[in-house]
């Protein structure tokens, strides 16, 4: 089965609404949706605006979700929800949210398996910081992440990894084609070997950190690269040529 290429955008914290109706009525519907999958994640109030404005072709994603149904949780949203809403997609353990929110791996593997559970698609993030690639730890922090995710997930067919490097993330400084390439392929057989092949041919792991339309052609062209996952250039219209970064 071939790996449809996948971009998805992440617009993070601090968006109006404005910015919002033009990044999906101006930018994401003029995209061309034949060979690639888009998938768009608003902050949580306006999943149900960017749903009715989107072309239906295109994906709307949660930028997190909890993992019980229902209760005394405060502040927090269910997939339930999300589903209400006709959200189909959710991120989850986006670095900022390791870092900020104190999500670990095993927390994350947990929301993972909720999500899939409960109906939606998962895009897990998985990434080193700068201090672990010095240190050549890269590798075993990511699959440290997998493991947790690998640990409470039966099915694989909803999920997409996004390989996100800390250091790239917001600073410009984007990994270099062989960087990513080296990672996703790390990726891929980690899966082979820890989970199966099928699973390690037919999962798509999309690269994020500082992707922009100059540098999306050169790292689209790698074998084990089957997409993006996008942020500051997802709110300019250069996102259109990030998407078909492949054709
Ligand atoms: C992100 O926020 O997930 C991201 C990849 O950001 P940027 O593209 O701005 O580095």
């Amino acid at each position: 089965m071939a790996r449809k290429f996948f971009v998805g955008g992440n617009p993070t914290l601090n968006r109006s609404t404005a910015l919002i109706k033009s990044l999906v009525a101006e930018t994401l519907n003029t995209a061309k949706l034949d060979e690639t999958v888009v998938v768009i994640a608003p902050p949580a109030v306006y999943l149900e605006k960017t749903r009715a404005t989107a072309n239906k072709n295109i994906g709307v994603a949660a930028q997190n979700v909890y993992y019980k149904e229902k209760g005394a949780y405060t502040g927090e949203i269910s997939p339930a929800i999300l589903k209400d809403v006709n959200v189909e997609w959710v991120i989850l353990g986006h670095s900022e949210r390791r870092q900020y929110f104190n999500e670990s791996n095993e927390f994350v593997g947990e929301k993972t398996a909720f999500a899939l559970e409960n109906g939606l698609k998962v895009i897990p993030c998985v990434g080193e910081k700068l201090e672990h690639r010095e240190a050549g730890k890269t590798m075993d922090i990511i699959f440290a992440q997998l493991k947790a995710i690998a640990d409470n997930v039966k099915d694989w067919t909803n999920i997409v990894i996004a390989y996100e490097p800390v250091w790239a993330i917001g600073t410009g400084k984007v990994a270099t084609p062989e960087q990513a390439q080296e990672v996703h392929a790390g990726i891929r057989k980690w899966l082979a070997d820890n989970v199966s092949a099928e699973v390690a041919e037919n999962t798509r792991i999309i690269y994020g950190g500082s992707v922009n339309a100059k540098n999306a052609g050169a790292l689209s062209k790698e074998k084990d690269i089957d997409g993006f996952l996008v942020g500051g250039a997802s709110l300019k219209p250069e996102f259109v040529n990030i998407i078909n970064a492949r054709l």
